[in-house]
């Protein structure tokens, strides 16, 4: 029986290893897919299932949308990627990677984490050394302002295009 109750938190528990910092210039933190993959499996077993609802490939972009479900409860993730030098198939890899981020996200799985970075001041930068995890652009210091006043907005989003609204609170 699936008690959601007993099993989020467990679900958005934090992480027993750090987060790694994976971006060259260091300034836009995230989890790897494969381990909130790993703890959707391991906590919710078969009650964890995931469904491509879009996927959208052009010549300039990959637009991905995967719907994560938890028991009946479900949250769409989009990926969005622009595609640069590095080619189609990566910017595929990276809109797939982006919309499972922001799926588990939406469920504050590794909330707990991600604020290890915003205690380390991801709020303090300047606006252009931190990038939207929606479109990759850098944010305006709008935004910067936009993440102190909403604690939900733990990641880095472009507040009045990007940001998921349920953030926005
Ligand atoms: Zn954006």
């Amino acid at each position: 029986m699936w008690n959601w109750q007993e099993m989020w938190p467990r679900l958005k528990a934090k992480f027993e290893r750090q987060p790694a910092a994976q971006r060259e210039n260091n300034s836009r933190q995230f989890i790897p897919v494969e381990w909130y993959e790993n703890r959707a499996n391991t906590i919710a077993g078969e009650h964890y299932k995931k469904e491509i609802r879009e996927y959208q490939v052009t010549e300039t972009f990959v637009k991905v949308v995967i719907r994560i479900y938890f028991g009946d409860t479900f949250r769409d993730g989009y990926g969005f990627c622009e595609i640069d030098n590095l080619g189609t198939a990566n910017a595929v890899d990276r809109a797939f990677a982006e919309a499972h981020r922001n799926g588990f996200d939406s469920y504050e799985m590794g909330w707990e984490d991600l604020r290890i970075y915003e205690k380390k001041g991801i709020r303090d930068k300047p606006a252009e050394e931190v990038f939207c995890v929606k479109c990759s652009k850098p944010l305006d210091a709008e935004d910067i302002e936009a993440m102190k006043k909403y604690p939900r907005l733990v990641v880095p989003y472009h507040v009045g295009t990007c940001a998921p609204p349920h953030l926005l609170k």
